[in-house]
């Protein structure tokens, strides 16, 4: 595996990964993924670069290890983590020798180590255990596992981050969880001043952060971000909530109105939706209504415009990075977004 920044701008940068024999160029996005619940398999409508497996989902699944790319159809670049937070959440017992079978046997480009992620309800000893159960983890599958895989560390403060980053001698890659999911619902400016502490000390390293909402990915990407995943296209398809390109969710009205949990997110402006002349198979073959429906086939209708429109934002920064008009394209989206204040903070301290 390898990879190289090829621009600048700013902070933000783009570059080549060379991965499994396979090219991905960054900023990217691996659009989560679970074979559960009839979630539509995007990448048979358009181009879907990379996505994102987890090993525990594959297990609960009980489907064929073996033939996971055959089964969901993808050619692209296939990360696959082990599925911590539900293991975690569910009390599941899983071993790092079980995670790795899978993975083996699965055969994704990138594979993610078994990690223990922290919430922000733990306690120190916690946070202590979990941590150090992550780096046995990052040990074991240097010595165990025969294909490219990307240490992983969770931290949301600088001590414990650099602390682990130190402890992994030289790495050319890392993934950071229990970062953005934490710091969102924390202390938001912290996210901002970490990354650019993280960036600084290891300019080189090509850095994957878990768990990331559509408007959180492009202040990531600014901030030097090389690459997300994140899952909320399909989680907001689900409550019924569809994107425009630069803004967050909208709920779709007359449908999530009825819903026995309706969507906390802002109502859609159809008017505004429709001016926009979404480009995405879904909306250029079908009828605005049937963003709409219910059940299975909303959320498949919803989740493929959600995919589409996620992709398409690392996509654009690929260009505004050549074009070095990066935070000029991202001061617009943010202006007109309650997390503006987020980005005026960035830009006052890190882009001037
Ligand atoms: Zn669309």
């Amino acid at each position: 595996m390898k990879f190289q920044v090829h621009d600048m701008d700013g902070w933000a940068r783009s570059g080549t990964l060379h991965v499994n024999g396979k090219i991905l160029q960054s900023p990217c996005i691996f659009l989560g993924h679970s074979l559960n619940r009839g979630n539509p398999l995007s990448w048979h409508y358009f181009d879907v670069e990379s996505i994102l497996l987890n090993a525990y989902d594959l297990s609960v699944q009980k489907i064929d290890f073996v033939r996971v790319r055959k089964i969901l159809g993808f050619n692209g670049v296939l990360m696959m983590d082990s599925g911590g937070y539900q293991i975690q959440r569910f009390k599941r017992n899983i071993d790092r020798k079980t995670i790795i079978q899978i993975q083996e046997t699965s055969k994704p480009d990138i594979a993610i180590p078994l990690d223990y992620p922290l919430t922000p309800k733990m306690k120190n000893d916690e946070i202590d255990k979990n941590i150090e159960k992550t780096s046995r983890s990052n040990e074991y599958w240097r010595k165990h596992y025969p294909n490219d895989f990307i240490p992983v560390i969770h931290g949301y403060n600088e001590k414990y981050l650099i602390d682990q980053i130190n402890n992994l001698e030289n790495t050319a890659f890392l993934a950071i969880g229990s970062f953005v999911p934490i710091l969102m619902y924390s202390d938001r400016k912290s996210l901002v001043d970490l990354l650019i502490t993280i960036r600084k000390k290891y300019p080189d390293v090509f850095i994957h952060f878990f768990g990331v909402s559509y408007l959180v990915a492009f202040l990531l990407f600014l901030l030097g971000a090389d690459s997300v995943d994140t899952s909320a296209h399909l989680h907001n398809a689900r409550f019924g909530s569809i994107h425009l390109q630069h803004t967050g969710p909208r709920a779709i009205a007359s449908n999530t109105k009825k819903r026995k949990r309706p969507s906390a997110h802002k109502i859609l402006d159809e008017e505004a939706f429709l001016n926009e002349n979404c480009g995405c198979p879904i909306c250029h073959y079908l009828e605005f209504d049937n963003l709409k429906v219910r059940g299975v086939r909303g959320l498949q209708l919803r989740g493929i415009h959600n995919a589409w429109v996620y992709k398409s934002a690392p996509a654009e920064l690929r260009k505004t990075i050549k074009e070095k008009k990066t935070a000029k394209v991202i001061e617009k989206i943010f202006s007109q977004s309650g997390l503006n204040y987020l980005y005026k903070y960035a830009k006052r301290k890190y882009l001037t």
